[in-house]
This record gives structure tokens, C-alpha cells and sequence, in this order.
């Protein structure tokens, strides 16, 4: 149901969504004054000093983008509250079981300086039964003769304490050394890119994919030979467009037609998953002579549930006659309401018209498939957009955003922190907004709520 794909309660952030980069979370937390701010300053480089809070959505949390020697995470602190009514240990064990729920490492901070008060064994006690791996840093550590005061923090039981100075920087490179070590590999960036994008060209028979395929590799070269440094399966062809290649994925199978009556559908639709898990953006083909049918919605599904970006290419264009180009608008507001975000082109496999301008189309979703906004302008936009516009109520309770990030991309994946849950409208209109403040034009967007019990 709709309900069940977004609460997605067991959601691993550091988790890699399909093909896609995740990015790890680090929790820092602790008692106020330790120097979380601090540090996070520190392990951000000063670079994205602006330590704004973020009034209304992250009343108590705040998180930026990172970077330590080329690896990408994001850090939460959790800095920013103040201690209330409920009492300062249950707040800080809270926010403690808020990281083991939600970060791939935490970091606890503590004061060596204080040593160990009963606040920090109470966060110890709690972070003791966590399964997400603890770092305990040891801060305020000025001085190499202050270095044994560090000692002392072995008894919270969380192991080696890293003696650290968040406001001199001293032992900063060795903590963040510690942390990388401790989160997931994450795929680099500079690997998955760089080789020749991969297209699949998917759509029912006799929409005109070979005859598409044929004339995109006859107008220009087509590329025999290996690129260097890329593997392609001899199924798939490369083929020059633009000046630049592109790898078509299992064009062997387009060619070689099977047209057996039973069965056919169903084979049709494994070489479309496999392809489609082979590619990263899809062209589907729709015959624009005739009405969309069952069995393009079909294809249209596949690719939805592939994740990737997608360009609809309306085919034998030179078919259509205005009569049925009104009509053809009419069942594209119908049929394909559920990609508004797709590119379209009108193109003539036949003639060649306007196949040219796949390409622009392809790299535009391809752009956007791979975009990553930073959590600081996302949090910000949401921001603006929760004060304007709050989540409706649920049962009297005002469900509160307390921040987002993006997870993954290739298809950009959202994570929104909730108090409550979000109704079904509230996230459609959510993803509306997001996608007309950063666009994401030909690209799917997956906006995933973690609510807070
Ligand atoms: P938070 O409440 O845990 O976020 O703590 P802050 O980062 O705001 O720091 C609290 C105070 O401790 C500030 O006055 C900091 O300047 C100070 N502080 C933080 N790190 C260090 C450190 O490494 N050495 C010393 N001497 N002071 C620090
Ligand atoms: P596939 O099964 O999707 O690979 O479709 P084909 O490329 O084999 O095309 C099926 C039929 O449609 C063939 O007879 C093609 O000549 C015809 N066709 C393909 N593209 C066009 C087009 O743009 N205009 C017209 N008029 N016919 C086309």
C-alpha cells in the first residue's frame, strides 16, 4: 500500500539504495557544553561554518555535509537543545537513542577535563547496548600533559577513549581516522561515473525500438570498438551521438525478434528488468499513432520500480495528425499522471525526426538522476516550506519535522525525521515543492519518513 512504501521504519541511512551512493550518517552526541558544536566545527573544516540553527525544523538538530580525505558523510549534533523540565539525563539519552536508531557511527563526547559525570554514564548505559558502532572522544584534551586525564574515561565502559582538543584541533585527524573507519564503505563517486552511460530502450513490440536503434547508430557511427577502460557485454552496442558514447543496453535482444504467442509477454518483461537493471536511464518508446494501452503502462511500471531516470519518447510522429495529437494529450494527462516528471520527446524512428533531441533529453534526467543537494539548502528549503505550510494534524498532534537529508542518489533519495506520521498528500505535496525548488526534471525522487516513537 501506499502507507507501507513510505514508513519506511527499518530504513538503514547508510544503507547503498540500488546503484545509488549513500551516504553515511555520524551521530555526535553528549551532555551540552562538552564541545559537540565544537568539534563538528572541527570535523567540517570551518568550511560550512554558517552553524545556523535551523528554528522549527531542527529545534534540536542540526546536521551538515562532511568530507574527510575524500569520503562523504553527514553529521548530526545534536547540540542545539536546551535541557528542559524532563531532565537533563533523560534528554541525553534520548537524543543517544535517536543516533542508535538513525546513524551509522556515533560519536559520544565527553568532557576529560570533568571526567566522567553521572549524565555521561547514564548515555553510556544506554549506548553500551548499541549495535551501531561508539566512538568516544575525549575532548578538551589542550595538551600532550593533559592526555591522562582521557584515561579516566575507560570506566564508561564504550572502550579506548580518543583524546581530542575540538578547539585546537589536536587529535582531530586521528578521530576522524577512527570514525571512517567505522562506517560503511561507500562507493566513490569517480568510479561508478566517468565510463559511458547506459541507456535502455524499452517499450512494447512493434513500438519502433530496433528501427529507433538502427537509425541512432546509422546516423552516426556506431561504435565497434571497445572504449577503452569499459567492459561491454556483447549484447549491448555502443553508439556515438553527439560526440559522445553511449552504451545501449542488450541491444542484441531488440534485434533478435522472438515472436512467439505464448509466453512472449513474460519474457518481454525479464529482458525489460534485466535491462533496466543494467541501465541507468530509460527511453520508452510509445507508439503515438495509437492509443497507450495496458501494456505500456505495464513497461512504464518496470521502469518505475527500476528507480531510474526516464525519457518517454512518443514515436511515429509522423503518424499523428492533429486530431490524434489532441486526443494523445488527453490520455498522456490520464496514463502517465504518475510521471509528470518525465521528459518527453515526439520523435520519427522512420524519418528521423527529432531523434536528435534525445540526447539533450537523456543527459537532462541523467543530470538530475545524480544530483545531490546539500543538507544545509535542504533543510533550509524545508524550512520555509513546514513554517508556510505545516503537516496537517493527526489524532490532535502536530507531527514535527525535524530535519531531512539526502541519502542516496541515482534516483535522489530523501530521508525526512519525524514525530508523527506524514499523510500520503502532506509527502505528495512535499516532493511537489522539492522538485520546484531543485527540480529533478526526468528523474524519480524517493522521499522515505522516519518517524520518531
Ligand atoms: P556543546 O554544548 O556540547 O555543543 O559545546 P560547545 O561546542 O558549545 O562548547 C562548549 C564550550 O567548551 C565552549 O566555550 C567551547 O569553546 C569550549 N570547548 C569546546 N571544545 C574545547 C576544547 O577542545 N578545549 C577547550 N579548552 N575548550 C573547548
Ligand atoms: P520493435 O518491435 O519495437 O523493435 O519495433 P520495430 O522497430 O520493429 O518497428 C515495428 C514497425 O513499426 C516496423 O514496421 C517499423 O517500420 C515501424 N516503425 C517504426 N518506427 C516508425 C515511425 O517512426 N514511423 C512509422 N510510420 N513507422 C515506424
Amino acid at each position: 500500500s501506499d502507507e507501507s512504501d513510505w514508513e519506511v521504519g527499518d530504513l538503514e541511512l547508510g544503507g547503498e539504495a540500488e546503484g545509488g551512493l549513500a551516504v553515511p550518517v555520524v551521530a555526535i552526541v553528549g551532555r551540552p557544553n562538552v564541545g559537540k558544536s565544537t568539534l563538528v566545527n572541527r570535523i567540517l573544516g570551518r568550511r560550512e561554518a554558517v552553524v545556523e540553527d535551523i528554528p522549527g525544523v531542527t529545534r534540536d538538530r542540526v546536521s551538515y555535509d562532511a568530507n574527510w580525505i575524500g569520503r562523504r558523510f553527514t553529521v548530526v549534533d545534536t547540540g542545539g537543545w536546551e535541557p528542559d523540565a524532563k531532565g537533563l539525563q533523560q534528554a541525553v539519552a534520548a537524543q543517544a537513542e535517536l543516533a542508535m536508531r538513525t546513524a551509522d557511527a556515533i560519536v559520544l563526547v565527553v568532557d576529560a577535563t570533568v571526567g566522567a559525570t553521572a549524565t555521561d554514564e547514564a548515555v553510556a548505559r544506554v549506548l553500551r547496548r548499541s549495535k551501531t558502532p561508539v566512538i568516544l572522544a575525549a575532548n578538551k584534551i589542550d595538551s600532550e600533559r593533559a592526555e591522562a586525564e582521557a584515561a579516566t574515561l575507560w570506566s564508561l565502559g564504550l572502550g579506548e577513549p580518543h583524546p581530542v582538543s575540538a578547539a585546537h584541533g589536536r587529535g582531530a585527524g586521528d578521530l576522524l581516522d577512527v570514525i571512517l573507519e567505522v562506517l560503511p564503505e561507500t562507493p566513490r563517486e569517480a568510479t561508478t561515473l566517468g565510463g559511458p552511460r547506459r541507456v535502455a530502450l524499452v517499450g512494447k513490440p512493434n513500438v519502433g525500438k530496433s528501427s529507433l536503434l538502427n537509425k541512432l547508430a546509422g546516423s552516426e557511427r556506431s561504435v565497434v570498438d571497445n572504449v577503452a577502460g569499459t567492459t561491454v557485454d556483447p549484447v549491448d552496442e555502443l553508439v556515438e551521438l553527439d560526440g559522445k558514447t553511449w552504451q545501449f543496453i542488450d541491444t542484441a535482444g531488440l534485434r533478435r525478434k522472438v515472436r512467439t504467442a505464448s509466453g512472449h509477454e513474460y519474457y518481454a518483461s525479464l529482458r525489460t528488468r534485466s535491462a533496466l537493471d543494467a541501465a541507468e536511464v530509460a527511453i520508452l518508446l510509445i507508439d503515438a499513432s495509437e492509443p497507450i494501452t495496458e501494456q505500456d503502462l505495464r513497461v512504464l511500471s518496470l521502469i518505475i520500480e527500476s528507480g531510474r531516470a526516464l525519457v518517454i519518447a512518443f514515436n511515429k510522429w509522423d503518424l499523428v495528425d492533429e486530431d490524434r495529437r489532441l486526443r494523445l494529450d488527453k490520455e498522456i494527462d490520464r496514463e502517465l499522471a504518475r510521471v509528470p516528471w518525465a521528459r518527453r520527446v515526439n520523435i520519427s524512428a522512420s524519418t528521423g525526426r527529432s531523434v536528435q533531441k534525445l540526447v539533450p533529453a537523456l543527459e537532462g534526467a541523467l543530470e538530475s538522476w545524480d544530483r545531490r543537494v546539500s543538507t544545509g539548502q535542504l533543510n533550509n528549503w524545508l524550512k520555509d516550506v513546514i513554517a508556510a505550510t505545516p503537516p496537517p494534524l493527526r489524532g490532535g498532534r502536530q507531527p514535527r519535522v525535524m530535519f531531512a537529508t539526502q541519502a542516496a542518489t541515482r534516483p535522489p533519495t530523501f530521508v525526512l525525521f519525524t514525530t508523527g506520521f506524514l499523510e500520503a498528500g502532506y509527502r505528495r505535496f512535499l516532493e511537489r515543492r522539492l522538485r520546484e525548488q531543485f527540480g529533478f526534471d526526468g528523474s524519480p525522487v524517493r522521499i522515505n519518513v522516519r518517524v520518531r516513537d
